[in-house]
């Protein structure tokens, strides 16, 4: 892989996870802010109708444009579906409503599983040099998600410390081999993150040692805890990191983002102070 650093397009991670509520939005949100608060460039990508990203970033609805609707389905050039956001170094391709019809008239399409792949395949992309491009998935197995597993070159997958957190998992990994023999042989587990931990539950620490137990090293070191401050940045439209940057899930977050470049074998840049 080329050094994300070194300004080309490098690398594609599709945020996916069948079950909703276990922190797909919330680690795309603040992965991102993270990464690019290290120098690295980043792209969200919506794809949940739902907007969870897009509004938890600032872009109400009315103000959104272009979205990725029309990125997957009616030809809209990339730079006008890219937004910036208020954090530097994050931009985000939102999302409305209007994708929640995408899934059937998707159906009927020849490229239905490749319009993703091919829509960031746009030259003009290239000019934004992002680093890492994060894809914010639905919560389901839908052709959303495997476009975004098409188009992707890892999975990253957060899992809820709760109780049947490993059920499930096992399809969504045969999803991750169906597409990976049909369409995207190079497609990797980037990792697991357990998300909402709480130290003080044997239940959390059930499923951290099961999930170490059954997926060894695709389980991230790094434990996002359940902390509040995560849970009222959104409403601030704001992540974590801006929010409140001395908190547990700020810190957590910084530590995901460094262990995900250590593990991709970048080394950090210079922080550049302002
Ligand atoms: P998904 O995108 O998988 O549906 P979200 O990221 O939207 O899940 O998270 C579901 C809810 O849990 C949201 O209200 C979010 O603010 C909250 N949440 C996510 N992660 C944490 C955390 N680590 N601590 C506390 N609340 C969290
Ligand atoms: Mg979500």
């Amino acid at each position: 892989m080329p050094d994300p650093s070194s300004g080309t397009l490098s690398k594609i991670i599709a945020i996916a996870n069948q079950k909703g509520g276990v922190g797909k939005t919330t680690t795309a949100i603040n992965l991102g802010a993270a990464l690019a608060a290290e120098g690295f460039p980043i792209l969200i990508v919506d794809l949940d109708p739902q907007g969870n990203a897009s509004t938890g970033l600032g872009l109400e609805s009315a103000a959104r444009g272009l979205t990725t609707y029309d990125l997957l389905l009616e030809d809209a050039p990339i730079d006008e579906v890219i937004r910036p956001t208020k954090v530097p170094g994050l931009s985000i391709a939102p999302a409305t409503t209007d994708l929640s019809s995408a899934d059937i008239e998707l159906v009927a399409n020849e490229k239905r599983s490749f319009l993703l792949r091919d829509a960031l395949r746009q030259p003009a992309l290239r000019r934004h040099r992002f680093s890492f491009i994060l894809i914010d998935c639905p919560p389901s197995l839908s052709l959303l998600t495997v476009n975004a597993m098409v188009a992707a070159d890892s999975v990253l997958v957060p899992l809820q410390s709760e109780f049947y957190a490993l059920e499930g998992l096992s399809q969504l990994l045969l999803t991750v081999r169906q597409v990976r023999q049909s369409a995207n042989p190079a497609l990797r587990i980037e990792g697991v993150v357990l998300t909402m931990y709480d130290r003080r539950n044997n239940l959390s620490q059930q499923v951290e040692s099961d999930a170490r137990e059954n997926l060894g090293e695709l389980v991230f070191n790094t434990i996002i805890p359940r902390n509040v401050r995560i849970s009222e940045a959104p409403s601030y439209a704001m992540p974590v990191l801006e929010y409140d940057p001395a908190s547990k899930g700020a810190l957590a977050y910084r530590d995901l983002a460094r262990e995900l470049l250590a593990r991709n074998g970048i080394e950090q840049k210079e922080r550049v102070q302002a």
